[in-house]
């Protein structure tokens, strides 16, 4: 039978994607995470197999492919069961370089975008700071004109990837906000060279996705070359309302590769496991737990399919894309805590699958916007909406 969604092209490139990752990924990647590093040779295999700019465009390297393409990837890159790893490639090649694609200029493309695509040179995307987060209107990293230059002053926080990192999109202050230094307005987008005197890096030790690199950057008196602006000036808050969308569906997608992951080593370990001679796979309670939270993926991956049909038809379907990243990654954190619950002492050593899901899976509820924004955004957009007018009812 054939799904609305994926061709037979699909279903080679998951095979494709699969078996690379089988080969060169699982068998390193639990070192990568004690290392708190995805390495420089791995992002160079990524680049030549070309899963570094699949939605990039050919003039840079990119493969230009459709956007199932690149669900086929992330969700294999999920089910890795690697959160750092899957944390660390869709920061790059999702997040921080598609603000180059959309809005940078050729110049700016050549300089960073094709390196990035090539795994020459890592990508970060640093919005969070110590005093704002989910609240933009709270940035304040600074970037003054002065000549041919910005200026820049500030401290950005969280950034995955910040440690391998060669450029940062970073999002700065170049206008006075609403009210002084605060407000969604006056924000700009600019790349960062993490090699420009001024830049300094500082590790962040996470709970989870620890190859992702997390690290603080403080900016004291950066000079910015002026042509490192991407887009427009003041244009900031416009490029990331729209980044963050694909952000939320890319953390959607991740995830149901993750769940997939766990729920496959759960049904392993039920199967192989017996307590008092009958295999815990026949006890009647852990079945219907395994069967709801499979139906509930079930679910949820049609969701986030359905989001992805609506991105690439050019809609921003952003009550969707929230509706996706909550759903998917609240679900992620059930499922990781459940199936480390029904394997137990095994499940809760800390070198197990299931507790690196389960530290993996509480990062995703919190990084790209919290549930709780995404509540409120869902939230004001359903209230908001004329009484015939469903999400579901979009675009059929
Ligand atoms: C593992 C990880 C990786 C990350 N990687 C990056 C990265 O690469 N680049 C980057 O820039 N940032 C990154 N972040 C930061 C992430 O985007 C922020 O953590 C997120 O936006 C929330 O900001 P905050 O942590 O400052 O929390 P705050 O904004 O201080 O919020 C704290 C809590 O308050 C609640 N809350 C906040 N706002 C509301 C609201 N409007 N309504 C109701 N409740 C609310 C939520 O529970 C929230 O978790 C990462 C975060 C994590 C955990």
């Amino acid at each position: 039978m054939r799904s609305p969604y994926f061709d037979d092209g699909h279903a080679a490139f998951r095979d494709e994607v699969r078996a690379f990752l089988a080969a060169e990924v699982m068998p390193y990647a639990a070192r990568w995470e004690e290392q708190d590093t995805v390495p420089a040779p791995v992002w160079k295999l990524l680049g030549e197999r070309g899963y570094l700019g699949l939605l990039h465009p050919r003039a840079v390297g990119g493969g230009e492919r459709d956007l199932f393409t690149s669900v086929v990837f992330l969700e294999e890159l999920g089910r890795t069961g690697f959160g750092g790893l899957r944390a660390a490639v869709s920061v790059h090649a999702y997040m921080a370089t598609h603000y180059l694609s959309w809005a940078g200029g050729p110049g700016l493309c050549q300089e960073y975008l094709a390196p990035a695509v090539r795994g020459e040179r890592v990508a970060a995307l640093a919005i969070t700071e110590p005093g704002a987060g989910a609240d933009l209107s709270g940035l304040a990293t600074t970037a003054a004109r002065d000549g041919d230059h910005f200026v820049v002053e500030g401290t950005k926080s969280m950034v995955s990837n910040a440690m391998t990192a060669g450029f940062l999109v970073t999002a700065v202050r170049t206008a006075p906000g609403g009210s002084g230094h605060r407000g969604a307005t006056g924000l700009s987008l600019l790349v960062i060279d993490t090699a420009l005197p001024g830049v300094t890096r500082t590790p962040q030790r996470t709970l989870g996705w620890r190859s992702a690199g997390t690290a603080t950057v403080t900016f004291d008196t950066v000079r910015v070359p002026a042509g490192r602006l991407i887009g427009r000036l003041d244009n900031g808050f416009y490029y990331l309302m729209r980044g963050l969308q694909l952000e939320r569906l890319v953390a959607a997608t991740l995830a149901l590769g993750g769940m997939d992951r766990s729920l496959d080593e759960l049904r392993a370990f039920l199967r192989a496991r017996e307590v008092a001679g009958e295999e815990l796979a026949h006890k009647q309670a852990l079945v219907h737990r395994v069967a709801d939270l499979a139906t509930e993926l079930a679910a949820a991956r049609q969701l986030v399919y359905h989001t992805a049909w609506l991105y690439e038809q050019g809609e921003l379907p952003a009550v969707e894309c929230s509706m996706a990243k909550l759903h998917t990654t609240e679900l992620a954190c059930r499922i990781a805590d459940t199936a480390l619950q029904l394997q137990g002492s095994h499940g809760y050593l800390e070198s197990s699958c299931a507790a690196r899901a389960q530290r993996d899976a509480r990062a995703a509820t919190i990084a790209a916007g919290p549930s709780e924004v995404m509540r409120d955004l869902i939230g004001r957009a359903v209230l908001n909406r004329p009484a015939d007018r469903s999400p579901a009812a979009k675009g059929s």
